[in-house]
């Protein structure tokens, strides 16, 4: 249940500093079937529907080798939500957490994450499938799946049994 004002029972806000420390670049836009936030899945799914990724101009030359990976980890600025609640109430119950131990939207800085399973691209346009974001999300930055960049380990000191 949430009050006009977007809290819901039991819930904290803080007072938010008035400058902010770093400026963003949108370096585009996410396009996904989904307008309203009650719509919207919760997190991605790889079987979910394919969403369009429409990198400005200038950046579409950024894209070039990105093929070379099968997923993409997606970073956007969840713009719609409020930024200033530190104790958060999930299941309208009253009962709440902290913002840090939610993959909530709402948080000081709204960046959301999705690992994408990349589907094709097109000029300056991504196809993915995974994405959790509203019609219009800005993007804030492409990155291909970490896992492919995982460091091998280090060897083990002599001696050493691993028990
Ligand atoms: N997968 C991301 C993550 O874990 O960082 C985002 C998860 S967040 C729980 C996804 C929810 O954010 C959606 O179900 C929707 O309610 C909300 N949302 C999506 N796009 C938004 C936007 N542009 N502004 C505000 N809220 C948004």
């Amino acid at each position: 249940m949430l009050t006009a004002d977007g809290i819901r029972p039991g819930e904290v806000t803080v007072q938010m500093p008035a400058a902010a420390d770093a400026a963003l670049i949108f370096i585009g836009r996410i396009r996904t079937p989904w307008t309203e936030r009650l719509d919207c899945p919760r997190q991605g799914r790889l079987d979910g529907p394919v969403c369009r990724i429409e990198l400005d101009q200038p950046w579409a030359a950024g894209l070039d080798g990105l093929l070379d990976y099968d997923k993409v980890e997606v970073l956007y600025w969840l713009d719609r939500s409020r930024r200033d609640i530190v104790r958060q109430s999930p299941k309208s119950n009253g009962e709440t957490r902290g913002v840090f131990s939610l993959r909530s939207p709402v948080r000081p800085n709204p960046i959301g994450t999705s690992l994408a399973s990349l589907v094709g691209i097109e000029g300056a346009t991504l196809l993915v499938r995974g994405l959790d974001c509203l019609d219009g999300t800005p993007l804030i930055d492409l990155k291909p799946d970490r896992c492919s960049f995982t460091p091998v380990a280090s060897p083990k000191p002599e001696g050493d049994s691993g028990g």
